[in-house]
């Protein structure tokens, strides 16, 4: 249970005052949720420093300033398409401030005659005179007070004004309680860093541009706190998995050697060292729960295959589960004929599998004449029973996380997990969503494989890479046309897709097929069947392809509005496309103007195929967060801390947690029972709760 002490964070932002519903509802798309506490970790973006206040013969252009003036002469426009001037002056000039549209009553009631004013905005010289257009604002002397001298400036969205959220961030910190200290009392006094209520009210008064930064003393502090709740939260998980016996799982090896024979090739040393981490693991007493990594087309599936045989091979079952009805399907394509090969069974079980098929299958499971089970969640429904689950594979589940992996591995008799994912993840990223999960790379690839001709075509080039793509698709070629993301709008992605859908049925007749993540499971299947078939030749797709599909004979690919997409996510989808030995080209068409970084992420897919390389380079030149594209969010969780400006803090939040489980693992001490509020703080509830008291 949340402890007191935060409920006033945790009110909705609805109890501030001037919030009405209209705002509610704005603050809670701008924040990405509706508490005190999202209002608190919504940081000003910028300053605007009004202590400019110079005499008006003495003034630089184009500079903020804020000068106390008189009015002396109204100059109403004689056309519509002139301004509205007011001449006001100092002691030492003169200067017109100009209104466009605006009501001539409103100004002359602001600024009457003679009356003394404070102004400020941008001052500009028009003609050797000095201008004002539209001050940011003009307040009688009395209204106007220091703290206006220094304007924090927020990020803002529709129907929120700056002036508001300084109001309410204003009543928020004012709620913002004592807390006790939950950072090392000598690595807090060794960074200089204030406790966190004034850290936090320090980051929402920037004085200095540099107190925006990530790495000021302010921000720092919170990032800390943020990357500490995270590293403990996750640590905490691993420390109950690990305390729960696991079964040691060490089989004879015959199944797998028969499997290896009747394998056309032989196992990569990388694929073999990651093998021997994972039956070291099986073969342990404690729970396995390991992050197998590999690139797409580094033999995954193998490996999964082999160690779920270890399992087999000391009379237990094991279990594979895909995101997707087509990779589970796949995943049975490749598993069942091997398994066969030595009087095994396999069996497919996904949601669509109903009635009297399906009830053998759960009859045949509960009596364990199923060896290996391969599907999609429903796996994991109440009334799929095992005769005895010893491995569960998860595969392609980077959108699965900390806590379904916790309810998944309550479901298995002891068994063990590995989780499989074809997304190149930098390391910093592995330790910050899996830092619960031991750590595997399949870090090579097999043998003969053909590069990919990767080029960069500007999208007014559309109509000639159609033209040239016909020629190759008469010729008997298979391939894929992705389009783009359009904002974070599945709805306006469709729109795009069928559009263009449309557009190419006019080249390519009957030979364009299309699919998209609205469409029925059972419709895309059957697309994709014609298009494994080649009965359909181009694909034009949404990003469902993404994941998983295999088409060997699909070897050219399209992507419109290639700059949209994250580069993991472009290294992803080019992937489909090399699952054959024939050589294969991906056209990545951008719009112009590219910006440099811009150009620079399309060059790294041009001249990389290395997974783990372009996911590197892409966090550097994105900052984490975006890595994955911002729809996979399962990594876009950090609201202060920034991955390439708290790479270091984040090292030093990792071994901290581990040092505070190792002396105080049941969070019992006084530090410890602080370290409870800043979970809480952070939302990781569900980690807090698996402790009993
Ligand atoms: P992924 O890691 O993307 O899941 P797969 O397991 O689907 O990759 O393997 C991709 C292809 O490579 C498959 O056709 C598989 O049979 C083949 N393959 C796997 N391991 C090897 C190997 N050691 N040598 C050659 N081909 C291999
Ligand atoms: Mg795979």
């Amino acid at each position: 249970m949340r402890p007191e002490i935060l409920y006033p964070l945790f009110a909705s932002v609805g109890s501030l005052s001037g919030v009405g519903d209209k705002a509610h509802k704005f603050l809670n798309t701008l924040l990405g949720g509706d508490k005190i506490v999202n209002l608190l970790w919504h940081l000003p973006s910028g300053i605007v420093d009004r202590t400019y206040s110079p005499r008006l013969s003495e003034a630089v252009a184009g500079r903020i300033c804020t000068l106390k003036v008189r009015v002396v002469e109204h100059i109403a426009p004689k056309t519509n398409r002139q301004p509205y001037r007011v001449v006001v002056e100092d002691e030492s000039g003169r200067l017109e401030l100009i209104f466009f549209k605006v009501y001539a009553d409103s100004i002359k009631k602001n600024l009457p005659d003679g009356a003394v004013r404070i102004i400020s905005g941008k001052l500009e010289s028009f003609n050797g005179m000095w201008q004002m257009p539209h001050p940011d604002f003009i307040l009688r002397p009395e209204q106007f007070s220091d703290d206006m001298k220094k304007e924090t400036v927020y990020p803002l969205t529709a129907g929120i004004t700056g002036k508001m959220i300084r109001k309410f961030a204003a009543q928020a910190l004012a709620r913002v309680p004592q807390l006790p200290e939950w950072i090392d009392a000598e690595f807090l006094r060794r960074q200089n860093w204030k406790g966190f209520k004034g850290a936090l009210a320090a980051a929402h008064h920037p004085e200095y541009e540099s107190d925006l930064e990530p790495w000021s003393g302010e921000r720092s502090r919170l990032a800390y706190d943020e990357l500490l709740a995270n590293q403990l939260a996750l640590a905490i998980v691993r420390q109950k998995v690990r305390k729960q016996p696991g079964r040691e799982i060490r089989g004879n090896g015959m199944l797998r050697k028969k499997v290896l024979e009747a394998l056309p090739f032989a196992l990569t040393s990388a694929q073999q060292k990651v093998l021997d981490e994972i039956y070291a693991d099986q073969a342990a007493k404690f729970r396995m729960l390991r992050l197998l990594q590999g690139d797409v087309g580094s033999g995954k599936t193998v490996v999964a295959l082999l160690s779920m045989l270890n399992a087999v091979e000391c009379g237990a079952q094991a279990a594979i589960m895909a995101p997707t009805e087509i990779l589970a399907k796949q995943h049975l394509e490749t598993i069942a004929p091997l398994l066969e090969n030595v009087g095994l069974r396999a069996e497919l079980l996904t949601g669509r599998i109903k009635g009297k098929t399906r009830a053998k299958i759960l009859e045949d499971l509960e009596a364990g004449k199923i060896n290996i089970l391969v599907g999609t969640h429903a796996l994991f429904q109440e009334n799929v029973i095992f005769k005895d689950l010893a491995f569960v594979v998860v595969d392609e589940q980077h959108r699965f996380g900390v806590h379904q992996r916790l309810s998944l591995s309550e479901k298995g008799n002891q068994a063990d997990m590995l989780v499989m994912t074809a997304t190149p993840i930098p390391r910093t990223l592995v330790l910050t969503a899996y830092g619960d999960m031991e750590y595997s790379k399949i870090d090579q690839m097999p043998e003969g494989r053909k590069p990919t001709d990767t080029r960069v075509l500007p999208i007014d080039k559309l109509s000639e890479v159609a033209a040239g793509l016909k020629r190759r698709l008469d010729g008997g070629a298979r391939a894929y046309w992705v389009c783009p993301l359009v904002e974070e709008s599945e709805k306006l992605d469709l729109a795009a897709a069928e559009e263009r859908f449309a557009s190419l049925q006019k080249v390519f007749g009957n030979k364009v097929g299309l699919v998209h993540g609205k469409m029925k499971e059972k419709d895309k299947d059957a697309v994709m069947e014609r298009f494994k078939k080649g009965e359909i030749s181009l694909l034009v797709a949404t990003t469902v392809i993404e994941v998983g599909v295999n088409v060997p004979e699909a070897t050219i690919m399209v992507i419109e509005h290639a700059e949209r997409f994250g580069l993991a996510q472009l290294h992803q989808l080019r992937g489909r496309i090399k699952r054959g030995c024939s050589a294969s080209t991906c056209l990545l068409m951008y719009a112009g103007p590219l910006s440099e970084t811009g150009k620079e992420r399309l060059n790294i897919m041009k001249h990389s195929e290395d997974g783990f390389e372009i996911a590197e380079k892409d966090l550097e030149l994105r900052g984490g967060g975006e890595i994955l594209g911002t729809r996979q969010s399962g990594f876009t969780m950090f609201r202060i801390a920034d991955m390439s400006a708290h790479k270091n803090l984040l090292h030093i939040a990792n071994q901290d947690a581990k040092m505070i489980l190792e002396t105080d693992p049941e969070l019992k001490s006084e530090r410890g029972k602080a370290l409870r509020v800043l979970l809480y703080l952070f939302e990781k509830d569900d980690s807090v709760r698996t402790y009993k008291a």
